[in-house]
């Protein structure tokens, strides 16, 4: 009997819990925490992200500043704002809403320092993260860490394996697996034996971006199975990388779409937000 991860109620215990820390926080420090939020262009599921951050700052008590750039603004425009926010103390975080219209360059990120890059996604972030030193983590994976913590899910020793090594989500997962113990295979387009990879996991983690791709056949009984992906099926639906249907009765664990690991990324950018407003005043 499988039994699903409810990636919704995780992520609304853990938001509750910050929102307290987040009030104590200020209440301590006479200050509040801010987010920027950059979006640039009218990319319609980018600006459903950004509504859905701006609200979720609102919910634990965050304040968000969010800036709009038109598809005219130039690189210059675009790191001038974010330079202006770096040396800004209102702020704690910068996140910019990816993807950047291809006419500008992710060169732009470089300039979030360390310090507010509540993504996690600078150089140095994920070089602490393989140092398995303390660093900001990607908010993605992160939460599948923190959802397989609150199902009290060992993962010393188990055989972990990652489809997808994306800088955002397949590589830092596999280094946050690594970090705690487990031994952790990571696959990618040019994996010969995908299906005999999968096979042997005890935890199965799929961040690939393809419909219902990982099925049953794939999956070992008992397997722990984590769904990163976020996709349409041929009806226009919202489904996961996993072929749900038929791989849970597979499983022990298994994360649903919608309602798995989606809502856990927004809240850990909560989270790597208040963390980041907490380190800030030492
Ligand atoms: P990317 O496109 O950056 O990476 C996809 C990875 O999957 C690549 O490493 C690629 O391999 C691998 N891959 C693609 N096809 C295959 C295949 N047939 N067999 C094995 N591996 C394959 O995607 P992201 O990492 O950004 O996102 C992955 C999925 O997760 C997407 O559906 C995305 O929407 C979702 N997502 C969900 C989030 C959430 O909050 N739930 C947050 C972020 C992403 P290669 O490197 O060789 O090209």
């Amino acid at each position: 009997m499988y039994k699903i991860i409810d990636g919704k109620a995780i992520a609304q215990s853990i938001r509750e819990e910050l929102a307290e820390k987040i009030t104590e926080f200020k209440k301590n420090a006479a200050r509040d925490i801010g987010l920027a939020v950059i979006l640039v262009g009218e990319n319609p599921a980018s600006q459903i992200y950004v509504h859905n951050k701006i609200k979720a700052c609102e919910e634990v008590g965050i304040k968000s500043f969010a800036y709009y750039l038109t598809e005219q603004a130039t690189q210059k425009e675009l790191e001038d704002l974010i330079l202006s926010l770096a040396n800004d103390d209102k702020i704690n975080g910068i996140l910019v809403q990816l993807p950047l219209p291809a006419y500008l360059s992710d060169k732009a990120l470089k300039l979030i320092p360390d310090s507010k890059d509540v993504d996690g996604f600078s150089a140095n972030n994920i070089g602490k993260l393989c140092l398995n030193t303390q660093s900001t983590v990607a908010c993605t994976p992160y939460g599948v860490m923190k959802m397989l913590e609150y199902e009290n899910i060992e993962i010393k020793g188990k055989n972990a394996v990652v489809v997808g090594r994306s800088n955002i989500v397949g590589k830092p997962m596999a280094m946050l697996l690594l970090n705690a113990d487990a031994t952790v295979t990571v696959c990618h387009s040019k994996t010969k034996n995908l299906k005999e990879q999968c096979q042997k996991a005890d935890i199965l983690v799929s961040a690939i971006g393809k419909p219902k791709f990982i099925t049953a056949d794939m999956v070992k009984d008992g397997a722990i199975v984590i769904d990163v992906g976020m996709n349409r099926d041929e009806n226009g639906k919202l489904c996961g990388d996993v072929d749900f249907a038929n791989v849970k009765d597979k499983c022990s664990y298994i994360t649903p779409v919608p309602g798995g690991v989606g809502p856990m990324t927004i809240t850990m950018l909560m989270y790597n937000t208040y963390l980041s407003a907490v380190r800030s005043l030492n």
